[in-house]
């Protein structure tokens, strides 16, 4: 998203040095009302397990045959715990029985940092309307995505032993 206009003021935002690295320009109010800090933006991924198999599906808004983990942004007032296991819910309707972390990833194209976990989850799958289709695929069958959500997925399958072999995002 880009901001133009203060918050506070609505004064149209100018590049300023930052008082600590001058060589970084931040964004601000001209009356110093507001800095536009533009940090990374964390998002949850969970790699859920459903009966020994991992849930991938596809967003209304990917090409077709592009399977990824289960993203969402956190709430306010909720442990990233909380937040995996809602999303979950809202997406799949699937139960997050267990929840362990796989780790911290950059994703510096898109300014967020992804937090990742493996969940095991029980339930009927029923898709949100954000997601079109989803695919359950035997662990040693996954080809994880060479940026983004696909590292915490090649992690997750060393930890089990298994060699991922990365695939390239395709190009729109
Ligand atoms: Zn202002």
């Amino acid at each position: 998203m880009e901001i133009k206009f203060c918050p506070i003021c609505a004064a149209e935002l100018i590049e300023r040095e930052d008082a600590q690295q001058a060589d970084k320009l931040r964004l601000s109010c001209p009356d110093e009302h507001w800095t536009h800090w533009d940090n990374p933006l964390p998002v949850l991924a969970a790699l859920v397990e459903l009966d020994g198999r991992i849930l991938l599906a596809r967003n209304a808004a990917w090409p077709e045959k592009t399977f990824a983990l289960i993203t969402g942004f956190m709430e306010r007032g909720e442990t990233p715990e909380q937040g995996v296991a809602r999303e979950l819910k809202e997406e799949t309707n699937l139960d997050a029985d267990q929840i362990s972390l796989i780790g911290v990833y950059e994703f510096i194209k898109k300014n967020e940092v992804i937090i990742a976990y493996h969940v095991k989850a029980s339930g009927e799958v029923k898709l949100s309307e954000e997601l079109l289709e989803f695919r359950l695929i035997s662990p040693e069958k996954l080809r994880p995505w060479n940026a983004g959500t696909g590292h915490a997925m090649a992690d997750w399958m060393r930890s089990r032993g298994l060699t991922p072999e990365f695939m390239e995002w395709p190009e729109k």
